[in-house]
């Protein structure tokens, strides 16, 4: 029998549910570029009409005239925020990168000028999951305690210096060679079940990590993120823009 207290019951879920659905999101973020596969993400992006964030390397948007008129492209994309992920990617060595804070703050500087980035940029700093926004800062706990607050005058320099720094929630990993690991079945899973369980830095939001090599033809770039793309909102995640990540 349906008493008065079960139907307040079944009233407070049924108005509780569209609330719960609309704090799910996802914020789609692609390091690395511009790279094979950035053209392939821009056309997807444009096709989809998602947001996203391209974190992207001041070498590699110097290396070509392909690359330059990549980043030009991006920047036209309303739904796209171009974001600093450095001059020189640290030339992959990340601990002697992070050993001179003037060294981080000038190569983040140079990035910004090479991609015309004007303060506050958005930034994610290379081989770091890094948070420093006005609301919040979490460090990387993948670098062990030996290391801990080693690099803290490198973030908090480069924070003071005009840029908002963003890690990651979750990765859509790839091999060396550029390869996915997940199908796109597999990270969907993923997803759901990090929203059933998972501790995100902000609730309800996940900030997926991809990197733009992942995409190229040879790994059925377009496919892939298409069909990542259509079954999160089958799933009725929303997609959000870093730009509005902290509010
Ligand atoms: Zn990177």
């Amino acid at each position: 029998m349906l008493t008065p207290l079960r139907l307040a019951v079944l009233v407070v879920l049924f108005c509780a549910f569209p609330a719960a659905a609309a704090d799910r999101t996802i914020y789609l973020t692609f390091d690395d570029g511009p790279l094979t596969g950035t053209s392939n993400i821009l056309d997807v992006l444009e096709a989809e009409q998602v947001p996203a964030a391209m974190f992207m390397v001041g070498m590699h948007a110097q290396a070509s005239a392909a690359n330059k008129a990549l980043v030009q492209r991006a920047r036209n994309m309303p739904l796209v925020t171009i974001g600093n992920h450095s001059y020189s990617h640290a030339y992959n060595h990340y601990q002697h990168f992070y050993s001179d804070t003037e060294g981080v703050v000038a190569d983040m500087l140079r990035a910004n000028a090479v991609l015309g980035l004007k303060p506050a940029v958005h930034a994610r700093l290379p081989g770091r999951d890094v948070f420093r926004l006005p609301s919040m800062s979490k460090d990387d706990n993948s670098l062990g305690l030996a290391k801990e607050g080693r690099e803290d005058p490198d973030y908090e320099f480069v924070a003071a210096s005009g840029f908002y720094l963003y890690g990651w929630d979750h990765e859509w990993v790839h091999e060396n060679s550029g390869k996915p690991v997940q199908s796109v079945d597999r990270l969907v899973s993923e997803i759901d079940h990090l929203f059933s369980y998972g501790q995100f830095v902000k609730p309800g939001k996940l900030i997926l990590l991809m990197h733009d090599e992942m995409f190229q033809d040879v790994f059925n770039g377009k496919a892939n993120l298409t069909a990542l793309i259509t079954a999160l909102k089958l799933r009725r995640y929303a997609f959000g823009a870093i730009t509005g990540y902290d509010g």
